[in-house]
């Protein structure tokens, strides 16, 4: 059964109400998108529009002139295009004189007035959930006299904030937003599409709906805090005179656990210096997740696994995390990378040793064939790898000790090395005859596996591991109390050959570690890790 949204488009469509479905995603100017509007995004194009054959428009929600920013608009264009979006982009500033008409129409039916009310006057008398508000003496001026007024409001004769125009409707309403809500307001602020020519603006709620009926909306689909909205959105399209007017739904918005969604707050988070911008790879926007490797089917992977209701709630990151972790298993090349360096080498094999192993490219895919991977009598491993003094159960290296080298020989460890701290320098061990992997006659078992690099051909890189932005944590506290100090760990780590010739962008299993991407921005060698290997979500 499909979600609510498509219960009724499909009613719409079959009672001949709508004929073609038009929806549109509005997002204001003021920040990066981040994974919720991904949500908005896959319900309102994929969801709705693609799957009815209909389209859903781009428009900027450009209303408010102080926050808009260029650098804003471009990055969303290019973001909802990599999600796959496709359609025409609109800008609701474009629609400034048609909704000064349309105002105009209102003062005309006697349904709007010149106000002066100040915010703090407004806010005194709007009343509150138990009592009605107090009407303005301004409420009744006549007709030619708000006419007049709001054209001095737009000619810039008057002060910023001196004036307002309100819709009259009923200040003893239950709803409080429909007690005479302001709909434009005095501000001679420069505007990044319409420059100098306006010196008012319209408020949102006046605003959106006459945005949508212009485009022909048929579907408004918004998140549940505009519910107790819908009665002004449909009082302004029917008495501005719209025929066939469209209609709001809403729907739950997305939280998600250990980040912040708000752009408001993301924004602190980049202006602080917190991040490396909006496209930190810790950052829950499109831009960063993309940076982070993640995928645009991952991405509507999950929007599809949590769905669309009415009930708000909080979605564990982690399902997040298991849809780009299912993608990538399936399509992700394997490459070993050793983080945490320690030197192996075999005594039994000489300088001038060198072998050419063959390794899986990515074992879910077989038809893929292998990779040539070459060893020599020097490697790396990881320092975890090699205990001194192992703790019960370890599978792994130890002196007197046997080990496979991935895709390679059976090894045994003879000795190591060590500095003044104790700290492990190096490791000794020797290849054991006939036990190459895929050739191996010799009968010997080992139970531990391990990845290396060819310390004779390997590259350096750095490898990011991202943790959350935020610690686990149920008291509500303001998020900046809330911020992971370890949410960035840097390791100069050693990769097999591939890794330095990979592209930017390229996404690799790095054996026993995880998945890595390799960072689109960094000039050198930098991998950032998009996930673990191990799924935490409990499905
Ligand atoms: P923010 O609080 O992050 O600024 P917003 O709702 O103000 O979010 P807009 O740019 O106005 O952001 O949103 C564009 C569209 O995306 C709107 O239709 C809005 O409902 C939707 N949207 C925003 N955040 C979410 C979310 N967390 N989940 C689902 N939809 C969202
Ligand atoms: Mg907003």
């Amino acid at each position: 059964m499909g979600n609510f949204i498509e219960e009724i488009i499909e009613k719409d469509l079959e009672t001949g109400k709508v004929k073609k479905v038009i929806t549109r995603f509005p997002p204001e100017p003021n920040g990066y998108l981040h994974i919720g509007h991904a949500k908005s995004i896959c319900l309102n194009y994929y969801g709705t529009a693609v799957k009815y054959g209909g389209i859903c428009n781009l428009r900027f929600d450009d209303t408010n002139p102080a926050k808009e920013d260029e650098e804003y608009c471009n990055s969303i264009i290019e973001d909802i295009k990599w999600l796959g979006w496709k359609g025409e982009i609109y800008y609701a500033s474009d629609y400034f004189d048609k909704m000064y008409e349309c105002a105009v129409i209102l003062i005309k039916k006697g349904l709007a007035y010149v106000d002066d009310i100040s915010p703090e006057q407004m806010k005194e008398m709007r009343g509150t959930l138990t009592e009605p508000g107090k009407e303005t003496a301004n409420r009744n001026r006549p007709i030619e006299e708000n006419l007049k007024l709001f054209e001095d409001m737009k000619n810039g004769l008057v002060a910023d904030g001196a004036l307002v125009l309100r819709a009259k409707i009923d200040m003893a309403s239950p709803n409080i937003n429909m007690r005479d809500p302001i709909i434009y307001r005095v501000l001679k602020a420069h505007h990044h599409r319409q420059g100098d020519k306006w010196n008012i603006y319209p408020m949102y709620d006046f605003a959106h709906p006459l945005e949508d009926a212009i485009e022909g909306i048929t579907h408004s689909i918004c998140t549940m805090e505009f519910e107790d909205h819908r009665p002004l959105y449909d009082w302004v399209l029917e008495n501005c005179g719209f025929e066939n007017p469209p209609h709001q739904y809403e729907f739950a918005r997305l939280n998600l656990t250990r980040t912040i969604m708000s752009k408001r707050y993301l924004k602190r988070l980049v202006d602080g210096g917190v991040v490396d911008g909006w496209d930190d790879p810790r950052m829950p926007t499109i831009a960063g997740l993309r940076r982070r490797g993640y995928t645009p089917s991952a991405i509507r992977e999950f929007c599809d696994r949590i769905g669309v209701s009415k009930a708000n709630s909080e979605v564990d990151v982690a399902m997040l995390e298991s849809c780009i972790r299912d993608e990538l298993n399936l399509t992700a090349d394997r490459a070993m990378a050793v983080l945490d360096p320690v030197e192996l080498v075999i005594t039994n094999r000489d300088d001038d040793y060198t072998e050419e192993l063959e390794i899986e490219i990515n074992p879910s895919k077989p038809e893929l064939g292998v990779r040539k991977v070459t060893s020599s009598n020097r490697y790396f491993i990881e320092r975890e790898d090699f205990k001194v003094v192992p703790p019960p159960k370890y599978h792994r290296l130890v002196v007197g000790g046997k080990v496979r080298l991935k895709g390679g020989y059976i090894i045994e460890c003879k000795n190591y090395e060590t500095d003044g701290n104790g700290n492990v320098t190096k490791i000794y061990a020797e290849i054991i005859e006939n036990t190459k992997s895929g050739n191996d006659t010799s009968g010997i078992k080992v139970k531990g596996v391990i990845h290396w690099v060819n310390a004779r051909d390997c590259v350096d890189l750095e490898a990011r591991l991202y943790d959350y932005l935020l610690v686990d944590s149920t008291e509500a506290k303001d998020f900046s109390e809330r911020m992971n100090p370890d949410s960035l760990k840097v390791c100069k780590a050693k990769g097999e050959k591939i890794l330095g010739e990979a592209q930017k962008g390229k996404s690799f299993q790095f054996m026993r570690t995880g998945y890595f991407c390799r960072d689109i921005k960094s000039e050198g060698l930098v991998y950032n890790l998009i996930v673990g290997l191990k799924d935490s979500y409990k499905k």
